[in-house]
């Protein structure tokens, strides 16, 4: 085990949840349905720096109603999964490149930077102490969220807080696809934009998601599960998908190219999508980072020189897309079945996180 800098107060609860009802929610968890026991907490403010870390039984907040994060919205959050290995000890994917983007969200939104360090000993401790609330094997995890915002108490705008939360919270997660994989049908949104060049777009903050909403209602209205965001100042661009990066994949066989939209600084870094860049690579396909418009995709899928297109992101590893609807008409991908190159990702990555295939990378990070 590594020495933390940042020494954690372990309070275990007096009234863990019983193992019949763990058990059960374990049976049919959904997603972000049901907690574990515990969850971390680190305070930091400006005299002090990060200090009083926590595990704490799991339970309510007490809050001012001046709190500022409830009037300025200054958060910031993450979103990894730990998985019940093959041998049936638990590892996180990736915790490293959370805590890194955690870092660069916290420097878009001039909060303090938590050492990564610090951000994965803080999900060590929760995972360690709730460890039983890990499924117990396939597609199953632990979900588990750190986020943070400010504390401090009043209404002054013209600078950030000077003090903070930082917390992590566990929730047991089902598979994505129990029915087996059913591509997904999208909205290209012209009307609303998610993030402009020099906003947030590349932030993980709470901002981003609640704008995001009206959009998503509108994909709904036009009988779409999800909804396509484009670039702001030419609404040509595609960028991502929902809470979800895109990738295309031209041509078939081993000499498809697989790409996806480059980071344009209005789009998040998915930790998925930059895995399969990776992942594709060394399955021999040749992979980029490109600018593809709404009519390179339309016409890609009409004359079949774009033969699948999937999303990827860590709630649902990777969806196929099955079909586009928008202002200017609608078509399908392929045949609107999952292609072969998806469900073959799908299954390099998913037997990577679950142990069933090994790890070139160092991916996996064990409890
Ligand atoms: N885009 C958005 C807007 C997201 O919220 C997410 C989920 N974090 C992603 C893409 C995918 O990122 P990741 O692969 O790190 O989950």
């Amino acid at each position: 085990m590594t020495t933390s800098p940042l020494p954690f107060d372990l309070t275990p609860t007096d009234h863990p949840v019983s193992d019949a009802d763990r058990e059960a929610a374990l049976a049919n968890p959904g997603f972000g349905r049901y907690f574990t026991d515990h969850m971390v907490t680190i305070r930091w403010t400006e005299d002090r720096g990060w200090h009083d870390a926590r595990l704490e039984p799991y339970g309510p907040l007490s809050l001012d109603p001046a709190t500022m994060v409830l009037h300025y919205s200054q958060e910031i959050f993450e979103g990894l999964k730990a998985y019940r290995q093959a041998d049936g000890s638990v590892a996180v994917f990736r915790p490293e490149a959370n805590g890194e983007r955690f870092q660069r969200s916290a420097r878009r939104l001039a909060m303090p930077e938590l050492p990564i360090e610090t951000f994965v000993e803080a999900i060590d401790v929760l995972v360690r102490q709730d460890e039983a609330w890990v499924p117990p094997s396939g597609e199953q995890s632990l979900y588990l969220r750190p986020f943070m915002f400010a504390t401090e108490i009043g209404f002054g705008i013209n600078r950030p807080a000077n003090e903070y939360l930082f917390m992590v919270l566990a929730s047991p997660a089902g598979a994505y696809f129990p029915r087996g994989i059913k591509p997904v049908s999208v909205w290209l949104s012209k009307e609303y934009i998610r993030a402009a060049p020099g906003g947030t777009g590349e932030a993980k903050t709470g901002g981003n998601y609640a704008a995001a909403f009206v959009a998503q209602a509108e994909a709904t209205r036009h009988g779409c599960d999800q909804v396509v965001w484009l670039d702001a100042v030419e609404r040509r661009w595609v960028e991502e998908m929902g809470g979800m990066n895109l990738y295309f994949v031209r041509g078939t066989g081993q000499d498809a190219e697989i790409v996806t939209p480059q980071l344009t600084g209005t789009l998040l870094p998915g930790i998925t999508r930059d895995s399969l860049l990776r992942i594709a690579s060394d399955l021999g396909y040749t992979t980029g980072e490109v600018k593809i418009s709404t009519d390179d995709w339309r016409q890609g899928n009409a004359d079949g020189t774009i033969s699948e297109v999937f999303a990827c992101g860590t709630a649902a590893v990777i969806t196929p897309v099955g079909s586009v609807r928008s202002s200017e008409g609608d078509w399908t991908v392929g045949d609107g079945q999952p292609g072969p190159i998806t469900q073959r990702l799908r299954a390099e990555l998913l037997g990577l996180q679950t142990g069933q295939r090994p790890d070139p990378y160092g991916w996996m990070h064990p409890i």
